[in-house]
């Protein structure tokens, strides 16, 4: 399902098992963007979801971001990439992220593609866009969060989700270090935003207070 947060970014998402969304960004020159892949092998939801943007959106794909390594986050990456006929494309993430990337693929894929370019934390992943790259390790080591930043929209990935209508930390035994987690969450407040949106569960906007009122109370006791 294709939803629109604004002119520049729409989110595609699967059915209520595979609820993770991937979120894909326009340039000014109509050039797309991509944040996640998500978990299903065959992409299908990716498939779908570039379909109803245009006969033409997946050929207009030119970069793909990563928040981080999860397989529900690059999954659908190989199948991806044989969409596009063999031109290569840009797949950014954090160091980190890099690392380990291709041993998180599906098989047959596993160890056979890498992260072509690094970005550090504060950097422009893409400066067109102005989406800046904002570094919270402890879900992952190499997690980030997106900050789209004229839209003052922060893509958060899997710093938080919403389940029940409450916003929770994703499920502790999917973090690298949940402490780490804990210490560095609070790193989103340093930058202006009006709303956020998780990964996974249905995509919606959460208002900056609601978020900040989350981040208190999981650092409150340290
Ligand atoms: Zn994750």
């Amino acid at each position: 399902m294709l939803r629109r947060f604004s002119p520049t970014l729409v989110s595609f998402s699967g059915s209520l098992l595979k609820s993770e969304s991937v979120f894909v960004l326009e340039r000014p020159d109509r050039s797309l963007l991509l944040v996640d892949a998500g978990l299903d092998p065959s992409a299908t939801h990716l498939f779908h979801g570039f379909a109803a943007l245009g006969d033409e959106a997946l050929t207009r794909l030119s970069l793909i971001v990563f928040t981080h390594r999860h397989p529900d986050h690059i999954g659908g990456l190989p199948a991806l990439l044989s969409a596009l006929g063999g031109r290569s494309i840009p797949l950014v993430a954090h160091e980190h992220t890099a690392e380990h990337f291709s041993e998180f693929l599906p098989e047959p894929s596993r160890n056979t593609i890498h992260i072509t370019r690094t970005v550090k934390h504060d950097e422009y992943v893409d400066a067109t866009l102005k989406l800046r790259a904002i570094h919270t390790p402890g879900h992952t080591f190499g997690h980030l969060c997106l900050l789209l930043e004229e839209e003052r929209i922060l893509l958060a990935g899997d710093l938080f989700m919403r389940l029940f209508g409450l916003l929770h930390p994703v499920f502790k035994k999917y973090h690298d270090d949940f402490s780490l987690w804990r210490q560095t969450l609070s790193t989103v407040l340093d930058y202006d935003w009006d709303y956020a949106i998780p990964t996974h569960r249905k995509p919606v906007r959460l208002p900056r207070k609601r978020v900040e009122r989350f981040i208190q109370r999981m650092t409150r006791h340290k």
